[in-house]
């Protein structure tokens, strides 16, 4: 394909595993190219997973001192709570519920490489320091890693959510993969940045001076599309009113201080309602719930007692489950972020100091929730989660 000038000039790799990790990136995993034989032939039944990325063994001289750390994880749980879907087993808000799965990750003893910051294949994007850019920097890297982990299905997915801030975004994405015009990621963000500039000026100013990220997210996602329900209960009573349509956003904000998992929250997602039972005059309950699961959710985090869930399932004629696939961090200023990719390495990126590399951090499966809350001193901010 290089040779008859059909494969973006992106698309490039020395060795074997890393131009084939591109090329399923460029296609998505469920590509095959037509002239695969029927016996190797793969499908979503029998899928050709993204091959991991692979860094290729470099040379390191031995000295005396210790190369390798020894680092014990702590016994953590991985989360994986579930959403009951409208129509389904209704869910007795008191106590956990039924499907609601934990499974143990054992106390084990993992060999990290002292030195392991490898690039990953994911990108980041440069800080500007004339226009502090660091928002945008921090989401736009864990909205591109999502998108080329499937860049057809993603554009559409874009597509969908709305045509003002994402369609632009995914065309921008498939030109700097395609290499177009050497358009880069900064000059996607820019294009972005200007346009939400020109609409909101003092939320998205210019200059030395900063944006909400959380902003930024309810911005670029807003959307008349995603539909919710709401049922209204009685507290004491079994009064019970039929379900209505509700609007809920795919950028969700924390009310309450409230102790609990990310999955557990998008579980009871509750409106306040003033009205009283009319049976036995008790304070009634709303509650809201995605009437299908959203491709995409964003969740400010703005308190300390969360727990990310790792993934969140969600009962819609069968199991689908919401991944953590990218967190954005804040302090001093300053915005970073962490990427996960599809073999669960986690990745950091600070456009300030790694730039358009990103550096490994370790396994999404092995790092407890204090290493996911806190990343070299900024707190978590937004964890988004996506559909896989
Ligand atoms: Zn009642």
């Amino acid at each position: 394909m290089t040779y008859e000038n059909t494969l973006p000039t992106k698309i490039q790799g020395s060795v074997r595993n890393s131009l084939i990790r591109l090329f399923q990136k460029w296609k998505g995993t469920t590509y095959v190219p037509p002239s695969t034989h029927e016996a190797l032939k793969w499908s979503a039944r029998d899928p050709l997973p993204l091959l991991s990325a692979v860094t290729d063994a470099h040379w390191q001289m031995i000295s005396k001192d210790k190369k390798n750390k020894v680092v014990k994880d702590d016994t953590e749980r991985v989360q994986t709570n579930f959403v009951t879907a409208k129509g389904s087993v209704p869910v007795n808000m008191k106590r956990k519920s039924a499907n609601e799965e934990t499974s143990e990750t054992f106390k084990k003893q993992r060999t990290l490489k002292s030195h392991d910051t490898s690039a990953s294949s994911s990108a980041g994007l440069l800080w500007d320091g004339d226009d502090y850019s660091c928002a945008y920097d921090a989401l736009i890297t864990v909205l591109y890693d999502t998108w080329t982990n499937n860049t057809d299905q993603w554009t559409k997915i874009f597509y969908g959510i709305n045509q003002e801030h994402l369609k632009p975004l995914a065309s921008g994405f498939k030109k700097y993969l395609m290499g177009v015009d050497d358009i880069l990621l900064e000059d996607v963000r820019d294009v972005l940045r200007e346009r939400l500039h020109a609409k909101h000026p003092t939320e998205f100013p210019t200059g030395a001076a900063g944006a909400s990220v959380a902003g930024l997210a309810a911005r670029i996602f807003h959307t008349n599309t995603t539909s919710a329900s709401a049922s209204v209960e009685c507290t004491q009573c079994d009064y019970k009113e039929d379900l209505v349509d509700h609007r809920l956003g795919l950028v969700l904000h924390k009310m309450s201080n409230r102790s609990e998992s990310t999955g557990s929250w998008l579980k009871n997602l509750e409106h306040h309602t003033s009205k009283k039972c009319p049976d036995c005059s008790q304070p009634l309950q709303k509650s809201i719930s995605y009437d299908l699961p959203p491709p995409l959710l964003i969740f400010e985090i703005n308190s300390n007692n969360i727990t990310l869930s790792k993934a969140i399932g969600f009962e819609e004629d069968g199991m689908k489950l919401l991944q953590l696939k990218g967190m954005v961090y804040h302090g001093g200023f300053h915005f970073t972020s962490r990427i996960v990719s599809s073999d669960g390495a986690v990745w950091f990126n600070d456009g300030m100091t790694t730039g358009r590399q990103c550096g490994k951090d370790g396994d999404l499966e092995t790092m407890s929730n204090r290493k996911l809350m806190k990343c070299r001193g900024k707190k978590l901010v937004l964890a988004v989660y996506t559909l896989v």
